[in-house]
């Protein structure tokens, strides 16, 4: 076959038309009646009609393409003609048309049960809404490593297994490691901490694991975690970078993927007119705001989803939220000093309700302190005597923060769950398929 191979959305295209070409993908929908079939074929860029006739195709090539099932791999070539009823408006009028490897009858239609779908999440994932949604995905993880990449910020792959629990100990994963206790990765930070000495400005993209048994539409027990850490900065250049990043990410997905955010029903517009800087306000303003939103809060208590949901409900903008009590926050955050309740650190939550997009803090410089707070919360002293190690040796002012890549695809895909922002979505019920 001599016709160039398009993908499907270059081959019905007007500079196309009446031209010859050759299309490979899986059959969408099919009808036929007599000896005209229309299937419409799909691959990862688009959908086509192919126009089969009996005619022109031959009695056998005839009967197997237009009675092969869906998701049927074919490969067809033809000629491209515009056709207003087609969809896309461009059809292509077979004069060959193979079946690769016919179906067996698809187990995916209308009306089944989320479970059912998520079992059968391998085969799923072929849904447009999952498609365009892991487009946008992967356009968000390009244009932040595009964005990090451009000021200066080294991408780093620290490990996954590890030996601290550094979040706190509930929350992490064990495992037996050759005889000892380990743990699944549930940040990074220390290990980018670590970084910043002979590098400045380090991030990674890696699995983060978190064994939350509570059910939410906000938490997986794997995510992607992305976070950076950078050498003598304070809590205004983290704010700064965090919103830089933002709003170059949404910017870039508005002008790439219009079309999948529209069909998951985003307006590329609103992607576009996010602008920093975003508005920042302290925990103890926040508690005020809350307060009179009907969600009181007592001063030491931690936002929830409905307080983080109530901020932000009426909001088109991201917002800060600053200088959280230290005691719901870890060992490593920077007191304030102005007032050594509080840390200088921040959350940052995504407008529309859908809140905590990012964890921030400036770290605590001072090897005393961290040892306090360490033996306070009861961790092994000997499995952070690395950590206390880079308080010894030129310690600087750093700071930095963390991601979570699934809750901006929530957010920007308007997804309901998050489990619809990943692929193979890992919840306290499921780790398969
Ligand atoms: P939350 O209060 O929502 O549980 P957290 O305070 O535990 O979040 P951090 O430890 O600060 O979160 O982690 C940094 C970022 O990682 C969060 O801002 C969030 O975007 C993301 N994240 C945290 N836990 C999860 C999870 N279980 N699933 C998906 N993303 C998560
Ligand atoms: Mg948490």
């Amino acid at each position: 076959m001599s016709e160039p191979l398009l993908p499907i959305a270059e081959a019905g295209s007007k500079d196309t038309v009446g031209k010859q070409c050759r299309i490979r993908g899986w059959v969408y929908r099919t009808r036929s009646s007599g000896g005209l079939a229309f299937v419409v074929v799909r691959d990862a860029s688009g959908i086509i009609q192919v126009t089969a006739r009996k005619q022109v195709l031959g009695d056998e090539a005839y009967a197997k393409f237009s009675s092969a099932l869906i998701e049927s791999s074919v490969e067809v070539t033809g000629e491209v003609a515009e056709d207003r009823r087609a969809p896309g408006g461009y059809e292509l009028r077979a004069t060959t048309a193979l079946v690769h490897a016919p179906a067996e009858p698809f187990p995916i239609f209308s009306g089944q049960t989320d479970e059912f779908l998520l079992d059968k999440r391998h085969l799923s994932i072929r849904s447009s809404e999952i498609v365009a949604t892991l487009k946008v995905k992967a356009e968000i993880l390009h244009s932040a490593r595009a964005y990090l990449d451009e000021h200066k910020y080294l991408e780093m792959t620290p490990p996954i297994l590890t030996g601290n629990a550094a979040e706190g100990g509930s929350e992490a994963f064990t495992f037996e490691y050759f005889g000892r206790e380990a743990y699944l990765s549930q940040t990074a930070q220390l290990y980018l901490e670590a970084l910043i000495y002979p590098l400045e400005r380090v991030y990674s993209i890696t699995p983060s694991f978190r064994a939350e048994k509570s059910r939410t539409n906000r938490h997986l027990t794997e995510y992607t975690h992305l976070e950076v850490e950078s050498a003598w900065t304070g809590l205004k250049e983290n704010l700064e970078l965090q919103e830089g990043l933002i709003a170059h990410i949404c910017h870039e997905v508005a002008t790439r993927r219009p079309r999948e955010l529209e069909a998951l029903g985003r307006k590329p517009e609103e992607m576009l007119a996010i602008t920093a800087p975003f508005e920042r306000i302290r925990y103890e303003e926040a508690l005020e705001r809350l307060k009179t939103l009907g969600h009181p809060l007592e001063f030491g208590q931690d936002l929830g989803t409905n307080e983080e949901r109530a901020l932000t409900a009426e909001r088109k903008q991201p917002l800060f939220v600053t200088n959280y009590p230290a005691e719901i926050k870890a060992f490593y955050m920077l007191r304030n000093a102005g007032d050594s309740r509080l840390v200088d650190g921040n959350d940052m939550l995504a407008p529309e309700g859908y809140g905590e997009i990012i964890g921030a803090s400036c770290r605590e410089t001072d090897i005393e302190v961290l040892k306090a707070r360490l033996e306070k919360q009861g961790a092994k002293m000997e499995n952070y005597d690395w950590y206390l190690d880079l308080r010894r040796y030129g310690s600087v002012p750093h700071s930095g923060f963390g991601l979570g890549v699934e809750r901006v695809v929530r957010w920007i895909c308007k997804r309901e769950h998050i489990r619809d922002t990943t692929p193979f979505p890992r919840t306290p019920s499921r780790v398969t398929p």
